[in-house]
This record gives C-alpha cells, structure tokens and sequence, in this order.
C-alpha cells in the first residue's frame, strides 16, 4: 500500500466526511422532507466541496494558475452554497446582490488568470475575500434568525463555527499578503495545503455541518412542540395545552394557594353565520373572536380554542370577583367590533360561564360548573356572562 503524506490523508478525510454530509442532508429533504429547499442546498455545498477538495489531490509542481483558481471556486461555490441554504432555512430574505457580486468577482478572476497569469498569491487573496464576505453575511443572518426564534445563547453557539471559519481564512489572507515567504508553510503548496489550513477545513466543515444540522433539528423540535400545543385556525392554544396549564394553575393553587378562575366562551348562533355566509366566513369568524379575545384580555391569560367556536381562558390568579369583570369586558368587546368580510358587517356576541377554583375542589368540578353556567347564560336570552355555582351551594341529586 503507497505511503500518504498526512495532509493526503486530511484532505480524503475531509472529502469523506463532506461526502457524508451531503447524504445526511440529501436524506433530510428527500424521504425526511424536513426544510426541503434549504437542506438541498446545504447537501449541493457539501457535493460541491467534497469536489473542490477531491480536485486539491491532483494539483502538481506544474499546474496552472487557472487550475488552481478552478480549485479554489470549488471552495467559494461551496460556501454561497453554505450562505444559501441558511437563509433558506431561516427564511431571512436575500436579494441575491452579494450573490451576483460574487459571481462576477469570480469571472473577473477566471479573466485575470486566463490573460496575466498573476499569482497563485493574488488568487488566493482574491478568493479568500470572497469566501470571507459570504461566510459573515451568512453568520449574521443565522444569527438574526436564531437570535429571534430561539434566544442569545444558541444563536451565539450556533454562529460559533462561521467565526472560526473567518478568522482562519483572514489569517490566511492576511500572512500571505504581508509575509509571502511564510505562506508556503502555512497555506500554500504545490500539491494539496499544507496540514494547519487542512486541519482548520476539517474541524470547520464539521462543526458547520453539525451545527447548521443541529439549528434545522431545534427549529423542527420547535415546530412540532407549537403544533402539538396550538390550533391550526386560530394560532390560540389548544385543548391539549390548556389542560396541562391546568394541571400545572392547580398544583400552585394546593401548594401557595395562588387562586385561578376560567370563563368558557361560547360564540352565539354561530350556525347561522355558517349558514347565511358560509363556513369561510365562519372560520374568519372564529380567528376574529380569538384575536379580540387576544386584545382584550391580560398577556398573562392563556387562551384555548376548546372546541369549534367555544373558548376556554384560563386566568391565573383570578378570583371569582376578578373573573366576572374580566368576562364581561370580553363580551362587550366582543358584541362592538363587528367583522368586516366581504362587504359585510357581521355581528358576533358570545355567552360566557365563569367558574373559579376557589369555589371548587377539582379541575373537573370547575370545569363542569363553567360549562353549567354557559348553559344558563344561553338560556337567559345569550350575550351575557353568568358566574357558576360553587359546589357547596349545588342541589344534592337525590335518587328516586
Ligand atoms: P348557540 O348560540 O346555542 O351556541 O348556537 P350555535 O349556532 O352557535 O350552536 P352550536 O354551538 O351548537 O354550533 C356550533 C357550530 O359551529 C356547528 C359547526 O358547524 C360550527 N363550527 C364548528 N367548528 C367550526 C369551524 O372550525 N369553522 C366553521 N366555519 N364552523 C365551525
Ligand atoms: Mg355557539
Ligand atoms: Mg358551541
């Protein structure tokens, strides 16, 4: 077996580990099909460096400058790449100027190697500024997503391998800028590069995969946990959710008494909306309701959509004498802000039952108490609030 030099054999590591990349991603948008769009790009990237790196391997004491700039955009596709398919992912919006800039630049240096002949030097510079520019406007776009969909520290963490990327690559720029005569050493042979600047792809390129692998995974994590929590129609919580914040309202009531009521909220002769003007109209119905209950009520008050055009609020803290006014500010914002669709003014009003914890000794009771309250309110004629009966005053059922 032929004896490899080490920097031989960082170089197939390397492509066999951006090989590997590329499948990872290539799995993900096509059978997973999980960010599709951006996990393509992100398997094309490693295609594309797995190449440029392949290439280094048949580099001689002879090749031409044009081989070795050929090589190099390998490397500069592979990063655009890498910059596309973050902002993809984190769906920032891209004009693509940096992206045509970059293109030109590249054909202008396609340009100079073909007609002067300059440097291997001049190349690299050349290349590595472009590599430099689309890695930080692509750190900084991942981090600006990041940074809003999931806080400081993992925006910081995730961008981690980009800056390290960057900062190799301006020294790189930089030494054989100013000291040529080092950068044989460090950066620039014959055949492929030298082993410190190998060593820096290898850890780069698989922290950067690792990375943008794990801020795809979080943001699917994210995702699923909104779905699984939230109501398609309305974005409001839903039955699932609340009752876990029920669960959760009621321990701090038996631990720190720290009381909490509910209202159930239900829309008035919805059916006839459906009726008079279809059920599209209903559905704007339905997220009109939600929004106005959005407004009207503390942030601290958890909204769920219980079931079709019935509500349930959830207000931590609330006694049976915060929760009425509560209610009945709701209702009268509700019956005043009539829908606009289609040319249409449509009228809502709901009916609420309120129940607080105070006055019962489950979940189950109080909800059951809410719902019996919401009953009498419809049978009062609708468009009114009606507290519950504590459980201590309920009417014993006796059997017959
Ligand atoms: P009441 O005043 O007694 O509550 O009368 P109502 O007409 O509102 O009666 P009810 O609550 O029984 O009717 C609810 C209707 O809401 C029945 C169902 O067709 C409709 N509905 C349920 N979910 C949706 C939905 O997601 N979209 C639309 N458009 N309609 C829905
Ligand atoms: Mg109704
Ligand atoms: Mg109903």
């Amino acid at each position: 077996m032929p004896a490899y030099s080490l920097s031989v054999q960082l170089v197939l590591v390397i492509v066999f580990i951006t090989s590997l990349s590329a499948i990872a991603w290539m799995l993900m948008a096509t059978p997973l099909r999980v960010y599709r769009a951006a996990s393509t790009r992100f398997a094309i990237g490693n295609v594309v460096m797995a190449a440029g790196f392949a290439i280094s391997l048949f580099r001689t004491d002879d090749s031409s400058v044009t081989f070795w700039l050929i090589n190099d955009l390998f490397l500069v596709a592979g990063f655009l790449y890498y910059r596309l398919a973050t902002y993809q992912l984190f769906q920032m919006p891209n004009n693509g100027l940096f992206d045509k800039a970059a293109i030109v630049a590249i054909g202008l240096l396609l340009l100079c190697a073909l007609m002067f002949s300059p440097s291997i030097e001049a190349l690299s510079i050349g290349t590595t500024i472009i590599c430099v520019t689309a890695l930080t406007l692509t750190a900084m776009a991942k981090y600006r997503g990041l940074r809003n969909e999931m806080g400081l520290l993992p925006a910081v963490s995730f961008i981690f391998p980009a800056v390290v990327i960057c900062t190799i690559l301006v020294l790189k720029g930089l030494l054989i800028a100013l000291y040529p005569d080092t950068a044989e050493i460090w950066f620039i042979r014959p055949q492929v590069d030298s082993e410190p600047l190998l060593w820096a792809y290898l850890v780069a390129l698989v922290t950067a995969n690792a990375a943008s692998f794990g801020a795809a995974l979080t943001k699917l994590i994210l995702k699923i946990r909104k779905l699984a929590e939230h109501d398609q129609l309305t974005g409001l919580y839903n039955r699932r959710a609340i009752k876990l914040r029920l669960a959760q309202a009621y321990k701090l009531y038996k631990r720190s008494n720290v009381p909490f009521s509910v209202m159930l909220v239900d829309v008035d002769h919805f059916k006839r909306i459906n009726d008079e003007y279809g059920h599209d109209a209903g559905d704007e119905a339905i997220k009109f309701v939600g929004q106005t209950m959005h407004d009207s009520l503390r942030e601290t008050d958890i909204i769920c959509r219980y079931g079709g055009e019935e509500f349930l609020i959830l207000m931590s803290g609330s006694t049976r004498r915060d929760g009425i006014p509560a209610a009945e500010k709701l209702r009268i914002n509700i019956a005043s802000r009539p829908l606009h669709w289609n040319k249409h003014n449509i009228d809502l009003k709901v009916s609420i039952g309120c129940a607080s914890i105070d006055d019962h000794d489950s979940i189950q009771s109080m909800l059951r108490a809410a719902d019996n309250a919401l009953y009498v309110a419809k049978s009062k004629g609708r468009n009114c609030v009606e507290p519950s009966i504590p459980a201590s005053q309920e009417p014993i059922a006796t059997s017959s």
